[in-house]
């Protein structure tokens, strides 16, 4: 079973982790099911994740269900957050109102810690995972300088 999305059917153990509205839904739905083609189809994702702490493929990662991912009405600034000692996911409104490609660009980012990818600033294995599974370019990547039509930021540390 894949990760899951807490649409009402999960009670997070963290304070202000609560369920996803309709609207909201709709795009986590484009998202996972954009993921799950993009992984399969872009070798470098599942290659960047292993290389991560914790050692996991995002296939391995997005098909456990043990994984939550849940609305943080709380985060802003943040466009998501880990709980690192639950290992559960939030996704905040900076996410959905940039659309559903920064909302999936997060569930990438999010992922990556969840393996492992430290939250201390400055460290950037988080947001290069974004890049590796196909949301920057390569321009971005070597330069350094975000281009705000793609969800990846090079700037983004921790
Ligand atoms: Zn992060």
């Amino acid at each position: 079973m894949p990760f899951q999305f807490n649409v009402g059917d999960h009670s997070s153990p963290v304070a202000n982790y609560s369920s996803f509205n309709s609207s909201q839904y709709s795009k986590l739905k484009w998202a996972r099911n954009k993921l799950f083609r993009m992984v399969k189809n872009n070798p470098s994702c599942n290659a960047h994740f292993r290389t991560l702490p914790n050692g996991r493929s995002l296939s391995s990662m997005i098909g456990d269900s043990s994984i939550w991912v849940n609305y943080g009405s709380m985060i802003a600034p943040l466009h998501g957050e880990i709980h690192v000692p639950t290992g559960e996911i939030a996704i905040g409104d900076r996410a959905f109102n940039m659309g559903r490609w920064m909302v999936l660009a997060t569930i990438i980012h999010e992922f990556a810690h969840h393996n492992g990818a430290p939250i201390t600033g400055g460290n950037t294995l988080a947001e290069e995972a974004v890049y590796h599974c196909g949301l920057g370019t390569a321009q971005e990547y070597y330069d350094g300088v975000d281009d705000p039509r793609t969800p990846y930021d090079p700037n983004v540390g921790g």
